[in-house]
């Protein structure tokens, strides 16, 4: 994809077309936030408007001051002529240092009511992104979610000072500055003024390229941000295929294409820069030369053309800074886009009205006919069959007894756990525990009634203690201690010179991959769920040691439904029923007996795996054993 694809990527986001707000809609409603602060965008109007007068006022003053000068040089009343002096000076002075003031008055006030904004969204958005369901979330990618929870927020911010109060300033300079000198002399207003739509639009363009230079700019950062992140993660892979003269050449290109893009953006501002420059000396010089002439020929004072040459100055950055105004609106209106997408969508799973608390007494947990089919092959495949997740799935559990999952990859597995919790929602059929449908009590409590411990680890870094506490903060430290007991880690942690306080490294990369587990395990336990889900999660773990957590759960699986997904047919064979997946749909069902005795897939796979012989997965025999 070159540069320009992903500008146009970027400028054609469907944000805007799926929230249905056109550019201005958006700006008004981020205007509409602004507005929360009231009295903070009211004292920002007046000190703007008091700042652009007191700018208007200096021209004058210094016109006053020079015929002063003048008539002090040129003998007359001498001691009149000081006095307007000194009050035009003082005058002067004070316009200045007002104009000053209030400036940076109306800049504080801007810049605050833009942090207040940003806090707002910036708690909203994370908000949402908690409550938006995974359907949501597998669609999205998350560098592009945390792009718009930072960047886009920041486009929105600036615009309160760089967009709305700067067009409150321009427009009464240009308003003004424009009507005192036409109407004090047509001409030399006329010239004065000749620079102002030449730099406008100068500034306006080169802003907007370089608005684009930026965001393709910021995409190249992206890249390399990319590739240097996935070399340091993947650094084991990359030197075990010896891959670093072509990792060095992937970053080398992206680092050309970058550098490029950022000598294009210098030639973009130097360019324009210089033709603005070069425009304004122009007017001026013309301004003094018929200015000039109209002196000597005694049409106008000095002290006048003074004025004129003032009032070009101050003109002079506001028209510049026209460009900044656009692209604070531009960036304004596409970051609101893509920020508000994310805010006004509704979560697909969320609580029905009037949803009641899960009452959970013997933890029956039941499938009934449940089908199901993922919104991304639905996208793909329409509403075809074929492409169903799941088709027509029935089993139960309660308290006390296990159900074991097994069949091949991609087969549903992990979709039957995830539709527990409601993570997604069934398409045809029931899930109900204790006879009430999920999608009839509150999200919370039925989430607080399932423990899933997920394929995936995912560790904080945080404490070994806060991880294990994660779903409990409040539990003591004894009731952790034995949640990682039951884990069959709490040997190792003991063993740890800050034991439960050491800290967990990046995504918990000082523990090896069965620690981890375990880790997870230990911190499902400690939430004494009344279901729990196994999810492939003792993969990594040797069989001695898996046993081991296997009875150290089954003291207290009286109070509790489980439910063992795994590969490993030791892991499930002692379960109450055990179902076999296959594309979705249970092909074989029973206990290990029953199974073994049908001679179908379940004994083909037992026979296969010949049990008894298998590996430790998770080395160090001495660990293992504790
Ligand atoms: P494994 O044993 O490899 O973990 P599994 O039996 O648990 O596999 P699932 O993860 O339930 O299989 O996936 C079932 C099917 O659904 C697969 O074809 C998979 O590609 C697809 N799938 C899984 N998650 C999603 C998702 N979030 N969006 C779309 N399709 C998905």
């Amino acid at each position: 994809m070159s540069a320009s694809d992903l500008i146009i990527t970027r400028r054609t986001a469907p944000a805007k077309v799926t929230v249905g707000l056109s550019d201005l809609g958006i700006l008004r409603r981020v205007l509409g936030l602004a507005m929360r602060y009231r009295w903070g965008m009211a004292i920002a109007f007046v000190t703007t408007v008091i700042a652009a007068i007191f700018q208007l006022l200096i021209p004058q003053y210094l016109g006053e001051a020079v015929d002063s000068a003048r008539g002090l040089l040129a003998g007359g009343d001498a001691e009149a002529a000081r006095a307007a002096l000194w009050s035009t000076a003082f005058l002067l002075l004070g316009a200045s240092v007002l104009r000053g003031l209030f400036t940076m008055w109306h800049n504080y006030q801007g810049e605050a009511i833009g942090q207040r904004i940003a806090y707002d969204l910036r708690l909203a958005y994370y908000a949402q992104l908690q409550r938006l369901s995974f359907d949501f979330h597998d669609r999205t990618h998350s560098g592009e979610l945390i792009t718009r929870g930072m960047l886009d927020i920041e486009g929105i911010r600036m615009v309160i000072n760089a967009g709305f109060l700067r067009l409150v300033l321009i427009a009464l300079l240009v308003g003004f500055g424009a009507t005192l000198l036409l109407s004090q002399d047509l001409w030399l207003g006329l010239i004065a003024l000749s620079f102002v739509p030449f730099a406008a639009w100068r500034s306006v363009v080169a802003r907007l390229r370089l608005r684009a230079g930026w965001l393709a700019l910021q995409e190249k950062l992206g890249i390399l941000t990319r590739v240097m992140e996935e070399n340091l993660q993947g650094i084991r892979v990359v030197r075990a295929f010896a891959a670093q003269p072509y990792e060095l050449r992937k970053f080398d290109v992206v680092s050309d294409e970058t550098l490029a893009l950022a000598d294009q953006r210098i030639d973009i501002r130097v360019r324009n820069t210089t033709a603005m420059s070069y425009a304004f000396f122009l007017a001026m010089g013309l301004l003094l030369w018929v200015g000039g002439r109209k002196v000597l020929a005694g049409e106008i004072s000095v002290g006048t053309l003074a004025e004129f040459l003032a009032f070009m100055a101050i003109l002079q950055m506001p028209i510049r800074q026209l460009g900044m105004m656009v692209n604070a609106f531009a960036r304004a209106s596409m970051s609101g886009g893509r920020l508000f997408e994310v805010l006004d969508r509704e979560p697909v799973i969320q609580d029905a009205p009037g949803a009641l608390e899960l009452k959970v007494t013997d933890a029956a947990l039941r499938f009934e006919n449940v089908s199901f089919t993922y919104a991304g092959a639905r996208a793909r495949g329409g509403a075809s069959p074929t492409l169903a997740t799941l088709h027509d799935i029935s089993f139960e559990v309660r308290a006390g007894r296990t159900l074991g999952i097994v069949g091949p990859p991609g087969s549903g597995k992990s979709t039957i756990a995830h539709l527990i919790p409601r993570y997604y929602d069934v398409d045809g059929g029931r899930i109900t525990i204790d006879g009430q449908d999920v999608r009839d009590v509150t999200l919370g409590s039925l989430r607080r009634a399932v423990s899933l411990v997920q394929q995936d680890t995912f560790l904080f870094t945080a404490s070994i203690e806060n991880n294990v506490a994660y779903g409990n903060p409040w539990a003591e430290r004894d009731r952790i201690a034995h949640s990682s007991e039951m884990a069959r880690l709490h040997d190792y942690i003991a063993g740890l010179p800050k034991d439960y306080e050491t800290l967990v490294g990046e995504r918990g990369v000082s523990l090896s991959g069965g620690q981890r587990q375990r880790l997870s395990i230990a911190r499902s336990i400690l939430v004494d769920a009344p279901i729990l889900i196994f999810d492939d999660s003792t993969a990594a773990v040797d069989a001695a040691t898996e046993q081991g957590i296997r009875e150290a759960l089954r003291s207290q699986s009286t109070r509790r439904a489980t439910i063992i997904i795994a590969h490993r047919l030791g892991s499930l064979m002692d379960a109450d029923e055990i179902i076999f997946l296959e594309g979705g749909r249970i092909v074989e069902r029973g206990s290990h007996q029953e199974l073994l005795a049908l001679g179908g897939r379940y004994a083909s796979l037992y026979a296969l795996q010949s049990l008894g012989n298998e590996p430790a997965a998770d080395a160090p025999a001495g660990e293992a054993g504790r």
